[in-house]
Parts: structure tokens; sequence; C-alpha cells
């Protein structure tokens, strides 16, 4: 099964696909954690990027694609993919829909995971993760069950996103309600779109995803 995960930063995407790629061994593919990885290695995409991400501001649809469409190729992906972060403009949308057809590949559902504004300012400035294994974290919401170690691979080395700050907050959810919300019509009108409450707790917001992919 191969689904997008919409929603505005902050809204529980990651942490969701996280979840599924455990539970169900669908495979995560986000746009973001591929650019900071571009960005860490010092690449010409990364290079290309690095200041469009720290601004708050989206990276071209071209370049984004290009790194989408290669990672689609991966074997891995004929799984199941949970699509985190992308896509993120009409461009984005079309620019799938073509990469899905010429891969032969279909997408089964699109979740929409709704959250207030001040919430999600809230969530991402509290955010952070395993510096080892990327497993992420909530200074209030999701703490690791033993104080200053991840859960998942007992590390003790956390690190924080440079662009989870207040003002480059600000900027990516007026990118998300200017680019990114206008493509949720594109995906009703296919009638492949859900609806969630992402302000519910995390517990929740899994069952009723489990509920959406088991066709209840
Ligand atoms: P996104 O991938 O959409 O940007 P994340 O999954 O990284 O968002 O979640 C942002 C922050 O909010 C993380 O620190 C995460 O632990 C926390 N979080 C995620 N879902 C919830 C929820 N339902 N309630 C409270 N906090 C949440
Ligand atoms: P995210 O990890 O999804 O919060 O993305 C972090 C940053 O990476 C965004 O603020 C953008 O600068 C960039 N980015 C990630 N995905 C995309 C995308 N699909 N299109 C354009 N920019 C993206």
């Amino acid at each position: 099964m191969n689904i997008i995960l919409l929603g505005p930063p902050g809204a529980g995407k990651g942490t969701q696909a996280g979840r599924l790629e455990q539970d169900r061994g669908m495979v995560q593919l986000s746009t973001g954690d591929m650019l900071r990885a571009a960005v860490a290695a010092r690449s010409p995409v990364g290079l290309e990027a690095k200041a469009v991400m720290d601004a708050g501001d989206l990276v071209s649809d071209e370049l984004v694609t290009g790194i989408l469409s290669d990672r689609l190729d991966g074997e891995d992906v004929k799984q199941g993919f949970i699509l985190d972060g992308y896509p993120r403009t009409a461009g984005q949308a079309e620019a799938l829909e073509r990469l899905l057809a010429e891969k032969g590949m279909s997408l089964h559902h699109v979740i929409e995971l709704s959250v207030d504004e001040d919430a999600l300012v809230d969530r991402i400035t509290g955010r952070f993760s395993c510096a080892s294994c990327g497993a992420g974290y909530h200074d209030r919401y999701k703490q690791p069950a033993v104080a200053e170690t991840c859960d998942v691979c007992s590390s003790t080395n956390f690190k924080r996103r440079p662009d989870d700050n207040e003002e480059t907050v600000r900027n990516r959810l007026l990118e998300y309600r200017a680019k990114t919300a206008p493509i949720i019509p594109y995906y009703e009108a296919k009638g492949i779109v859900s609806r969630i409450d992402g302000m519910a707790p995390i517990a929740e917001v899994e069952a009723s995803i489990e509920c959406i992919l088991d066709g209840g």
C-alpha cells in the first residue's frame, strides 16, 4: 500500500511514518530527511538546498522531485511507501502522478493530519531526535522512557534541527498554507483523502490511521 501523509510541519507525519515502518514494514520517504542527508554530505544538492531550508522556504520542485524519483527506484519501496513532506506544491503533485505512472505504481490513500497553528509551533520548537537512529521525541509530549536514552537504540546523543525555531516555523507554516494546502482538492477529486484530527494524542492518531489503512 502506498500513501501520502499530508499536513503542516509539526503535524505528526514523521512520528506516524516511523511507526508505520516498524509495524507494517512500509518505507518512509521523507524528502526533508533526504535533503538533510544531502546537506550533511555537502553534495551539490545539499549545497543548493541548505540556505533555502534554513530560511524555511521550499526547495525547487525539480531538485526535490529528482531525489524522490531516484529513491522510488529502491527495491525496498515495493513493500509500500509513506510519502512524508512530498508533494508540497501543485507542480510536485503533478510530477508525482507522472513518476508513479512511469514506474507502474499507484497511490491508495492521502491522509491529512489537521492541527491548530499554535500547537504546531509548540510541537516544532520542542522537537528533538536521536542523533544515532533518528527516532523522534518531544520535550513534553514524547520523552524517552529512560531519561536521555533513546528508546530504540539506547544512544545518549540527541539533536535539534536548525530550522526548528519560531521564526522559521512561522515561515514554513505560511508556505504550507500558500502552496501545500491548495493541493488537497486535487486528491479529493480522486476520492482518496481522509482527514484525521492530528490534535489527538499520538496513540489515537495511530489508531485512526490504522482504521483507514484497514479499510474501516
Ligand atoms: P512532522 O513530521 O509532521 O513535521 P513530527 O512527527 O516530527 O511532525 O512531530 C512534531 C513533534 O510533535 C515531535 O516532537 C513529536 O514527538 C510531537 N508529536 C507528534 N504527534 C503528536 C501528537 N499527536 N500529540 C503531541 N505531540 C505530537
Ligand atoms: P521537513 O523535514 O518536511 O519539515 O522539511 C524541511 C525543509 O526541507 C522544508 O522546510 C523545505 O525547505 C525542504 N523540503 C522538504 N521537502 C520538500 C519538498 N517536497 N519541496 C520543497 N522543499 C522541501
